[in-house]
């Protein structure tokens, strides 16, 4: 049974939102599948984790039919590519991937020699994901150092002490992160990457719309269906329950406020970069969600 979310919840990759990391990666494994992306530590990192339904999708061996629509598994290509293609146009010496979840890009990436990736998320999410690829001898191509905190808690000292050096610009990114904080705490880390930012420095993530009326009603009843269709077989997981609704700075405009210059595409535009059939009706709040790019001047 999903709890609702609140202050200090806690979870691992088989529950509350850390479920979604490992949903995250199960659209990589039918992704790199279908040859969109290539991330070949997807399928054995949801297997890993033991959610029998995402490991049949992960394998293939369950079709991604209703599961996992068209949208879905292309969002992973150009979500995926958007933010590869973002650390290598930075080509800065130091990266941190914020909510890193199973995320391989410190494993996947040909980071320029010397560069330091620091991937940060909840400690039993980042403490499985290190077992588990140590474990299947795949080697970080970058110095990946692990930062096992709470975004909502005292994360830059954590960060500090891993190493991190607020004087040299840094590659910042927060991917499928910000609507599982709630609305104070994504002003706040928006505003913490910012202090923590030398100028040069870069940051990459999504910049959803305020709803319009009766948008997040319908919103909650596609991930209603969703859940349901998990339920039936047997993954308990309540996607509505995970995310904070209600209305909250869109991230775009708030970092430009924060002095960062930002460009951005929405997933509609993207689509059509990579030559990807329209998305249709139902997936159209997903089409305006903007991946957004910030540079700091300052
Ligand atoms: N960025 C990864 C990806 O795209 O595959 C994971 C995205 S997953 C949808 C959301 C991630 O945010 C999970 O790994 C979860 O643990 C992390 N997360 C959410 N809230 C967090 C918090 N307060 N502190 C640390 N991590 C958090």
């Amino acid at each position: 049974m999903t709890s609702p979310r609140r202050d200090g919840d806690t979870w691992d990759l088989a529950s509350s939102v850390g479920a979604t990391a490992t949903m995250a990666a199960m659209t990589r494994a039918i992704a790199t599948r279908a040859a969109l992306i290539d991330d070949p530590f997807a399928e054995p990192l949801v297997r890993a984790v033991g959610i029998d339904l995402l490991t049949r999708l992960a394998t293939g061996e369950e079709p991604s039919g209703d599961l996992v629509g068209r949208a879905a598994i292309d969002g992973a290509r150009v979500r995926t590519l958007f933010y590869d293609e973002f650390f290598l146009d930075a080509g800065l010496a130091q990266a941190v991937i914020l909510a890193s979840g199973l995320d391989s890009r410190a494993y996947r990436l040909p980071w320029p020699a010397g560069t330091v990736v620091y991937e940060l998320d909840r400690p039993d999410v980042v403490e499985f994901k290190t077992r588990t690829l140590a474990g299947l001898g795949a080697e970080p191509t970058a110095e990946r150092r692990v930062v096992a905190a709470d975004l909502r808690e005292d994360w830059p000292e954590a960060l500090r002490a891993a190493g991190f050096d607020p004087a040299l610009p840094t590659a910042w990114s927060a991917e499928g992160l910000l609507g599982y904080l709630p609305p104070d705490a994504q002003d706040r880390l928006l505003e913490t990457i910012t202090e923590l930012s030398a100028p040069g420095s870069r940051v990459a993530t999504e910049s959803r719309p305020n709803p319009r009326p009766g948008e997040e009603d319908r919103t909650k009843q596609s991930l209603n269906r969703i859940s349901e269709l998990f339920r039936s077989e047997n993954f308990d997981a309540d996607m509505a329950k995970l995310r904070y609704f209600g209305k909250r700075n869109e991230a775009a405009p708030y970092l430009t406020g924060l002095g960062w210059a930002v460009t951005g595409r929405t997933v509609r535009e993207l689509f059509e970069v990579h030559g990807l059939a329209p998305l249709e009706e139902d997936d159209l709040r997903m089409a305006e969600v903007r991946y957004v790019t910030g540079e700091l001047t300052k």
